[in-house]
């Protein structure tokens, strides 16, 4: 359907050009990125508004509270080490989903499922550390960016993306983990996710959590997740591989 000169023509010209890609933060991988920070931020507004108006927040005030307090030590942190600077909110959904995500500039939700899964406010920092760490490496706009590379046949004629399209709305939400509610599952990549867990524990340490309990919420996880695999866990790694890795990580980084 499209010329295969060209699109590795456009690919070598996204590479080349120094505002196509970024680095992760700590693993410092290269990443595509053809969204900026700017045009992240306002989807990452508006799908937060957009998701908030149409669930049904939690009123458990202990709920509440510890998700604020978490995730207000862990933004500190953020904002310190990556200079970040976010309009950061914290809320808390009420859903029998074990999902939890964070869209970009800093817009957390918390599904009151997960915290079947969690014991103490050490595991509940694993679980936002986690999410927050994907919207630190800004893994959704790289999915996003993906996508468009590999779509670039078809988006040739405006490759200055439109980021209120519903398309684009659509690809967004589901970079950002409401694939389900979407009705489409695109879970991050195995890198991505090993990046988070990686990042996120470095977020734990430095906001004084107990890094014990990421192993310990993992193999939560594990036991709760049964047959259909929760949003949150993501089809790859595998949860087994995932406590090996993270084990390692804590030795390195302690
Ligand atoms: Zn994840």
């Amino acid at each position: 359907m499209f010329n295969k000169n060209l699109v590795v023509t456009l690919i070598l010209l996204v590479f080349m050009s120094g505002c196509a890609t970024t680095k992760a933060p700590i693993t410092g991988r290269t990443q595509i990125m053809l969204i900026s920070p700017a045009q992240e931020t306002s989807m990452g507004e508006k799908s937060y508004k957009d998701v908030l108006s149409k669930s049904k927040l939690s009123k458990d005030k202990k709920q509440i509270d510890m998700v604020n307090r978490v995730g207000k030590k862990i933004a500190k942190v953020a904002e310190k080490l990556y200079q970040v600077n976010y309009n950061w909110e914290f809320n808390v959904i009420q859903s029998k989903q074990l999902n939890a995500w964070c869209m970009p500039g800093g817009k957390v939700a918390v599904y009151t499922g997960i915290f079947k899964a969690i014991e103490n406010e050490d595991q509940l920092a694993v679980v936002m550390s986690h999410e927050i760490a994907h919207a630190l490496a800004r893994h959704g706009a790289e999915r996003m960016s993906m996508a468009q590379i590999s779509s670039i046949g078809q988006a040739l004629g405006s490759m200055a993306m439109n980021s209120y399209s519903p398309k684009y709305t659509k690809v967004f939400n589901v970079a950002y983990g409401l694939g389900s509610q979407y009705g489409v599952m695109m879970p991050y990549g195995r890198q991505q996710e090993t990046e988070a867990d990686t990042i996120g524990l470095y977020l734990m340490r430095d906001a004084n959590y107990d890094l014990s309990e990421a192993v310990k919420l993992w193999k939560n996880m594990k036991k709760l997740s049964g047959p259909s695999q929760p949003e949150f866990l993501s089809t790859h790694p595998s949860t087994d591989r995932r406590i090996e890795d993270i084990q390692k990580t804590i030795t390195l980084i302690k």
